[in-house]
């Protein structure tokens, strides 16, 4: 029996799945990893330069124009059929959730309607002094004049900044929590195009295993999940996922 059987056939049985997935998740479509993102303009920053509170507070014209250029790369693309096969998912297994390290919003435009966003949403602000959400101003995607003068809270003045995890803050409330329940629960945990070593993303593929769900993995290369993976599918999500969604398909006919 070949991986992808395996992969199909534990899917098949499942009651309950949680779908894993990572930066490589989105890059069929188009969206750069970290590591990939930081190039042309931004090559000279790191990521603890730009994705923290301390790199927010000492400029945050420098960080609003990061994420304004990675708002303008998500709005120019689309969900791949990897993303169109996990939303196809929910009407071939009784109960599936994605649970996305990804900040792009990608699986709720392919459909999906169950999704934890574990790192916050790209498309989504709040303020930097309170956490004030702010859904009352359009924060325009194309500075003028070359930089844009970071909007302020109209409650409390702070600067307006993007609704995602930056590296040394916790994760929103209670979505992790729910994350983890669902993970020790599962039937089957399908991971997708992530390098496991952001944390606690990371924990929960462990945390599946360990409550007894087979473990799929879906990526170009090995990975920090690997070696708990119970099934290792090597190959881009764009053609892994269509791929057992079709098999799924003919084994329920
Ligand atoms: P990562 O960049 O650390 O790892 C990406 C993984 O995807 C690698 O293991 C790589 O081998 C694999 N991969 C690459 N192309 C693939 C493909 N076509 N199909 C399947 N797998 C593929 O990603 P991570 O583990 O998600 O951690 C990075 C952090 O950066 C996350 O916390 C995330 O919030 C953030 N991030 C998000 C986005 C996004 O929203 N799209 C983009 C960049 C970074």
């Amino acid at each position: 029996m070949s991986d992808l059987e395996r992969a199909i056939g534990a899917l098949h049985e499942a009651k309950s799945v949680v779908a894993a997935t990572g930066a490589g998740m989105s890059k069929e479509s188009g969206i750069p990893t970290f590591r990939d993102a930081l190039d042309g303009l931004w090559a000279r920053y790191n990521p603890e330069e730009l994705a923290t509170r301390e790199g927010f507070r000492s400029d945050p014209w420098r960080v609003w124009g990061w994420y304004n250029y990675r708002r303008r790369l998500i709005a120019a693309t689309s969900p791949h059929a990897g993303h169109d096969a996990l939303a196809q998912l929910e009407e071939l297994v009784p109960d599936i959730t994605v649970v996305t390290q990804n900040i792009d919003g990608m699986h709720r435009r392919a459909g999906s309607k169950r999704v934890l966003e574990l790192h916050g949403n790209i498309h989504r602000f709040k303020c930097f002094d309170q956490d004030h959400p702010v859904d009352d101003m359009e924060i325009p995607l194309v500075e003028q004049d070359g930089s844009l003068e970071p909007p302020r809270c109209t409650r409390c003045g702070s600067y307006v900044r993007p609704d995602v995890v930056w590296f040394g803050e916790m994760l929103p409330q209670g979505v992790f929590e729910e994350a983890e329940s669902l993970a020790r629960t599962c039937d089957v945990m399908l991971v997708v195009g992530t390098s496991g070593l952001v944390y606690p993303a990371a924990a929960l593929p462990f945390t599946a295993s360990g409550g007894g769900a087979t473990v799929i993995e879906v990526n170009t290369e090995p990975s920090e999940i690997t070696r708990t993976a119970d099934v290792f599918i090597q190959g881009p999500a764009g053609r892994v996922l269509p791929e057992m969604v079709s098999g799924l398909n003919e084994a329920r006919s």
